[in-house]
């Protein structure tokens, strides 16, 4: 499953990101998820064309500035359509922008090659989606480990006792050796966040991970990735069709048609979380 190949930072090539120019461009340095000041996530001027070079070139993105800092928690909202997803996968380095520039913890996308991108993604991005893709017959805490185990290859007690204090701090501890395919909606979006923070990314991207929740779980779901937020100083960017989330956010950003229609802090800003206590509340 491609998906799974990506979003676990282990993908051997990406076919759909085109080459970066430059031959050596791929020894260029990765820096460290932590090492960089300034912000986490910067756009500018980025646009986004499929089809380039056919009858059917479309610009879905059209000039986008975007900048989220570190620690931000940030919702991206907008009609279907608009290129939330589409700009979701650039800022996760999914995708390459057609024109435009994009920088990850100071790091100019441009300048690396396949390879040092897909480096790059699996140091510093942690993706979580609405459908959680969590792998049925292994059980949470070996879904949590499996990003790690990737990246280093071997099991090891230290992997397993991370992914242990991931299942704490997501309120599972209780059920980390159950299989996943046993576990109610919410639980499984909570292991899907456990492992999504597994080789504790500087970004999380979350595209709809309330969207096939009920309220409740909605709720402690959100509560959970605002308290991970704060508390790590990880940066989110969310994309929900929920205003009420959005608006608990400290920053909303909304696109239309493929251009950034507003862009403010949240008037709620910090002032927390959806109203249920996230490890009490395990749904
Ligand atoms: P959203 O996530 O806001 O619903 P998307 O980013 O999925 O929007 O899509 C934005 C626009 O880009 C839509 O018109 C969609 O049809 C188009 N689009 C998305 N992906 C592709 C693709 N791979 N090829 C061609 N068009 C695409
Ligand atoms: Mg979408």
């Amino acid at each position: 499953m491609i998906q799974w190949r990506l979003y676990v930072g282990r993908a051997d090539n990406v076919n759909d990101m085109g080459s970066a120019p430059g031959k050596d461009s791929g020894r260029a340095r990765v820096d460290s998820a932590t090492s960089v000041s300034g912000p986490v996530v910067s756009l500018e001027g980025v646009k986004k064309s499929f089809g380039v070079g056919t009858l059917v070139e479309t610009e879905v993105l059209h000039g986008i500035d975007i900048k989220l800092e570190k620690g931000e928690f940030a919702s991206l909202i907008g009609p279907s359509g608009s290129g939330k997803s589409t700009l979701l996968n650039i800022i996760g380095l999914l995708d390459r922008p057609t024109s435009g520039k994009l920088f990850i913890n100071g790091q100019d996308a441009a300048a690396l090659d396949d390879a040092a991108i897909t480096r790059l993604r699996g140091r510093t991005i942690g993706f979580i989606f609405q459908a959680h893709y969590l792998l049925s017959a292994f059980t949470a805490l070996e879904n949590v480990m499996m990003p790690i185990l990737l990246e280093r290859s071997r099991p090891d007690d230290a992997m397993r006792d991370t992914a242990k204090e991931l299942l704490e701090k997501v309120g599972l501890t209780k059920w980390q050796d159950n299989l996943s395919a046993n576990m109610s909606g919410g639980q499984q979006q909570r292991v899907a966040i456990a492992r999504a923070l597994a080789l504790k990314p500087s970004l999380v991207l979350a595209d709809e991970p309330t969207g096939n929740l009920d309220t409740q779980a909605t709720k402690s779901v959100f509560n959970l990735m605002r308290e991970i937020s704060a508390s790590s100083g990880t940066t989110f960017l969310l994309v929900t069709h929920n205003l009420n989330l959005a608006r608990q956010c400290d920053r909303t950003i909304e696109l239309l048609d493929g251009r950034v229609e507003a862009n403010q802090k949240s008037s709620l800003g910090k002032q927390g979380t959806a109203g249920t206590d996230f490890v009490a509340d395990s749904h």
